[in-house]
């Protein structure tokens, strides 16, 4: 059994930033839970299916076949063969996998995925349920969070930095949405598991938060 860090939270808390950087710390591997469910994500919209046709996308996701693999140290996902990773972070494919991901098919078909990885390996696994449900035996259970503002802000000015065009109330509006939906539906929903310790980074920087997630593990 490898060494699991489990780091969950709602969309635009830092995840996957403060992640990459306590794997470089400490020599885990990082894996992002959320880029599966994009990757699944692909699948659906190539299929033109509809994000609220539940069936359809349970349906769909049988002839979906999902892997992970790395490439200097950076995570590849793999679509049917096809490398995707480098279509994985558009508005489309996320709204997508924050619809598809409540679908019971959905998570099934990355529950052992994602399972396996961590037994294998010392990792550090970002996601929404990880602590909750996929690693309930996880050593270090991390639940990151942020205010609503906060995090619009920050992926706002990601966005303008990239030079796009956005609107900081529509951007904090589907945060919201997608908060809700995450913490909310039925099947995993986005909670903290009782032994996780609560990183609020709102009022933190980025090497304070790396810092304090550190200092809870081996
Ligand atoms: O974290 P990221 O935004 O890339 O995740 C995409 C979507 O996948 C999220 O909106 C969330 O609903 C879903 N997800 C999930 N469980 C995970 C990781 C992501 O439901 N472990």
């Amino acid at each position: 059994m490898g060494y699991n860090v489990a780091i969950d939270g709602p969309a635009g808390a830092g995840k996957s930033t403060i992640a990459k950087l306590v794997a470089k710390e400490k020599g885990y591997i990082y894996v992002d839970t959320g880029a599966m469910y994009r990757a699944l994500a692909i699948h659906f919209l190539k299929k033109g299916i509809d994000a609220d046709d539940r069936e359809a996308v349970a349906e769909a996701s049988r002839d979906a076949e999902v892997t992970i693999g790395y490439e200097d140290g950076v995570q590849q996902m793999y679509l049917n063969g096809e490398n995707v990773t480098h279509m994985l972070r558009t508005e489309d494919v996320g709204n997508m996998a924050s619809k598809s991901s409540a679908i019971p098919a959905v998570r099934e078909k990355l529950l052992e995925l994602q399972r396996s990885l961590a037994a294998e390996k010392d990792v550090i696994m970002d996601g929404r349920d990880i602590g909750t449900n996929i690693l309930p035996n996880a050593d270090v259970k991390i639940y990151l969070t942020a205010s609503v503002e906060t995090r619009a802000k920050r992926r706002y000015d990601e966005l303008k930095a990239k030079g796009e065009d956005c609107d900081l109330e529509a951007i904090a509006h589907d945060i919201a949405e997608r908060d809700e939906r995450d913490m909310t539906r039925e099947i995993a929903p986005l909670k903290q598991a009782e032994d996780a310790i609560l990183v609020d980074s709102s009022d933190m920087t980025i090497p304070e938060v790396v810092a304090e997630i550190c200092s809870h593990c081996s």
